[in-house]
């Protein structure tokens, strides 16, 4: 499979956080880690306002509130 290389530019989000700064990474053995950006994190579906963890849509728990709530009405 043939790709597309997209560099990014100043002005994207991941860019504009970590291009030139320290690393978002602890010290480790391990060369490859993930981090926990705060790019990736969206508000909880369920309308509370909070931010969810990198990758989720709600926080723990909310999902279920979210569901009894759509099925009473
Ligand atoms: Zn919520």
């Amino acid at each position: 499979m043939v790709g597309i290389i997209h560099v990014l530019c100043k002005g994207h989000p991941v860019f504009d956080q970590y291009v030139g700064g320290a690393t978002p990474a602890g010290k480790s053995q391990n060369p490859v880690q993930y981090v926990d950006s705060p790019i990736d994190r969206t508000l909880c579906a369920c309308g509370c306002g909070n931010q969810t963890p990198a990758g989720r849509h709600f926080i723990a728990g909310h999902d279920q509130k979210a569901i009894h709530e759509r099925i009473a009405k």
